[in-house]
């Protein structure tokens, strides 16, 4: 199953026979059974998935959808949790290998966007790290690696966008406030469940500038995966259903090459996952 935010409703994507995508209006196809608002989906998600399952032979694609009404499939999470230097590669990279645990940040929420936004750029070094976002369907307090997967509703793509002068100022790094300026967290362009996707634990990961490959690896790369993750955060926290957590970037940052490149104004870049779906940032000046 695949849920988007079309024109901030909740909308079921399903594939027509001529290959486009059309969607299903949740809230009017379930006669307001379930809430229009796409944020309200995951704190009834069992029950959504069920009928969704249930009525998905009988349902009839009629919205058009349009890139241009897309939002992000989750609007509003309470909370939003990154980790950071979560493959080899990109730790290797960064010089910084051999955390115990995984390093944790926030991206404050009001930094979403949509799949194909249009993103200003801020002074500084803007700099791409394309991450598979997990997204909760469950609440989640001190959850076990092997019941972690149960309490995700789906994953999308993201982007950690992150303005590396301020993210890494001195004497302590601000790693929240250097990823979190509007539009630095494009997500969507919709939540894909887990049994849509052949390993949830490796899926190619990757994105563009221009054409140009910046990044690609595997999700499996991950140093903690995505189950890890989730046991580790809610050993602390409590998971709330709708809460995202962007799981870490591959190598091929900005910051780390030679010499080091950030994004300009008027480029576009494409970040995607293996069955999950991609998306498209465009960059202008402030
Ligand atoms: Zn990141």
């Amino acid at each position: 199953m695949r849920i988007a935010n079309h024109a901030n409703r909740l909308v079921l994507l399903l594939r027509g026979e001529d290959g486009r995508e059309r969607g299903v209006d949740v809230e009017r196809a379930s006669d307001s059974r379930f809430a229009a608002d796409p944020q309200a989906i995951y704190e009834r998600w069992d029950d959504f998935r069920d009928w969704a399952v249930e009525a998905g032979t009988r349902m009839e694609a009629t919205v058009a959808i349009r890139r241009d009404l897309l939002g992000p499939p989750v609007p509003r999470p309470r909370q939003v949790f990154a980790i950071g230097l979560n493959y080899h590669d990109h730790a290797a990279e960064s010089n910084m290998t051999g955390s115990a645990v995984p390093p944790t940040f926030t991206k404050f929420p009001t930094c979403l966007t949509g799949p194909y936004a249009t993103v200003v750029l801020p002074p500084g070094n803007v700099d791409w790290e394309v991450e598979l976002v997990a997204v909760m369907g469950r609440a989640a307090h001190q959850v076990p690696v092997e019941a972690a997967w149960q309490h995700v509703a789906g994953v999308t793509v993201g982007q950690d966008l992150s303005e590396r002068v301020s993210q890494l100022i001195p004497p302590v790094p601000q790693f929240s406030l250097g990823k979190s300026f509007p539009g630095f967290g494009p997500i969507g362009p919709a939540v894909v469940t887990l049994d849509e996707l052949p390993d949830p634990n490796d899926l190619v990961i990757g994105c563009e500038l221009d054409g140009e490959i910046l990044q690609k690896g595997r999700t499996s790369q991950m140093i903690f995966n995505v189950p890890r993750l989730i046991a580790h955060l809610s050993s602390v926290v409590t998971l709330l259903p709708g809460d995202i957590i962007f799981t870490g970037t591959p190598s091929g940052v900005g910051q780390a090459r030679t010499p080091q490149r950030f994004l300009k104004p008027g480029g576009t870049l494409v970040s995607s996952i293996q069955g999950v779906g991609q998306i498209e940032t465009t960059f202008t000046a402030a």
